[in-house]
């Protein structure tokens, strides 16, 4: 999967610890294959189908026309901090300050800002697993450790607090987890994060990176904070975005609300790396999180129904283990009952070779659970319309027959 024409050797000692995004190799794989002319099914890429509202665009627009085109301040426009504020403190009942937020080019810039702020060498950021392919490689290049805490299917891919104490060591410096969750789509309930918080809080300069990108893509009702909970808003850095609830990938705006100190930290990296966040993406933004969160209830209720429709096909299919996910727009069902199986002389050994598979046999683009921590899955993306899952899972169902 790694790109071939990188000169191994030639390339910084970094470079060659990390691997590719495996989320965006497969969406570029089968972008090429779509290229070459194959009708090819692209379940690949966690990204809404959607186009951003346009009541977005037209501040965009203005923000264009009024030359918003300078320079921003680097922790972004104080109004759109403001107006992040006023979303923390109305969705999450989070009181934050405009000088604890920091608004970054998506919310991966968010989380490496995070890391790359805070995490030294041989420190151990946990990861429950499995998790969003991005962490894991984050805290390498910023030198630490990732140690994943394996939760499985049985447990709706939910961590205990028992697992999370045994698992915390001096040298632990954070934990880092999504809910709603990718790959998984489970949602820590409020009574879940209140007992992780009641662990976490018995260790000094121990933090929290809380993904709550898919916070309002969630079937459930309401998502819960876990700055929310205790004394953690001294310990937490909440990160969330609009590139998913707003169908807003390509604007590239990511925000953080956390300890000033920390935003002041995150600051100081983000002013050498970007010199502060999109102009006109803020503008839009600005827009986006001042909205009534009811203006996307309609995309969600798409995502809830095709998520219903895939449900019912994905357990149809024999030898595949799948449950319901809560939020987010992915299923990670367990494929290993097809591990040892052939088509011919192909034998699948585990989740990349199925993968692999699919994309060559019925030009179906999905990713390796192994990418996300467990090798015993695959994450399908249902961010897409309803004929194009139904015939996503025509092809996978054909695939898998063919295995014997
Ligand atoms: N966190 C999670 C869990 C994600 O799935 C993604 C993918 N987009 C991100 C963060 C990064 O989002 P952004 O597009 O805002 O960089
Ligand atoms: N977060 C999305 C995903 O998991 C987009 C791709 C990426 O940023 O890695 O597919």
């Amino acid at each position: 999967m790694n790109n071939t024409s990188i000169k191994q050797g030639q390339v910084s000692e970094l470079l060659e610890k990390i691997t590719e995004s495996a989320t965006l190799a497969m969406a570029r794989m089968s972008r090429e294959l779509a290229q070459q002319g194959h009708k090819v099914v692209s379940l690949s890429l966690g990204e809404p189908d959607f186009d951003t509202p346009d009541f977005i665009k037209d501040a965009a627009k203005k923000a264009i026309d009024e030359n918003f085109t300078h320079y921003p301040p680097v922790n972004g426009f104080l109004d759109v901090r403001e107006a992040i504020c006023r979303k923390f403190l109305r969705d999450n009942q989070l009181q934050y300050s405009p000088d604890q937020i920091v608004i970054s080019t998506g919310a991966k810039q968010s989380i490496a800002n995070t890391i790359l702020a805070l995490v030294n060498p041989g420190d151990e950021v946990l990861m429950p697993s499995p998790y969003w392919v991005s962490y894991a490689e984050i805290v390498k290049i910023a030198g630490g450790t990732p140690v994943e805490l394996l939760a499985s299917i049985d447990n709706d891919f939910k961590i205990t607090p028992s697992q999370l104490e045994a698992a915390i060591k001096p040298n632990t410096k954070l934990i880092i987890y999504s809910s709603p969750c990718n790959p998984t789509g489970s949602v820590y309930s409020k009574s879940e994060l209140e007992q992780f918080a009641a662990v976490i809080e018995k260790h000094d300069e121990l933090y929290v990176i809380s993904d709550e990108i898919y916070e309002l893509i969630n079937f459930s009702g309401k998502t819960h904070s876990i700055a929310a909970v205790g004394n953690m808003i001294h310990r937490t850095i909440t990160v969330n975005g609009v590139s998913k609830a707003f169908a807003m990938t390509g604007w590239r705006m990511g925000y953080i609300g956390a300890p000033k100190w920390i935003a002041e930290a995150c600051t100081k990296m983000q002013g050498q790396i970007t010199s502060g966040p999109s102009t006109i993406s803020q503008m839009a933004t600005k827009a986006a999180v001042d909205a009534d969160p009811d203006s996307v209830a309609h995309m969600i209720e798409i995502f809830k129904k095709r998520r219903d429709l895939v449900y019912g096909m994905l357990k149809e299919i024999p030898g595949i283990k799948v449950n319901l996910p809560e939020g987010a727009f992915y299923f990670f069902p367990d494929v290993s009952d097809y591990f040892g199986k052939k088509d011919g002389d192909q034998v699948i050994n585990n989740a990349n070779d199925l993968s692999m598979y699919l994309l060559r046999k019925e030009l179906v683009a999905v990713v390796t659970g192994e990418a996300f921590g467990d090798p015993n899955c695959i994450r399908i993306s249902y961010a897409a319309a309803e004929e194009t899952l139904i015939e996503a899972m025509n092809r996978i169902k054909k695939a898998l027959a063919a295995l014997r």
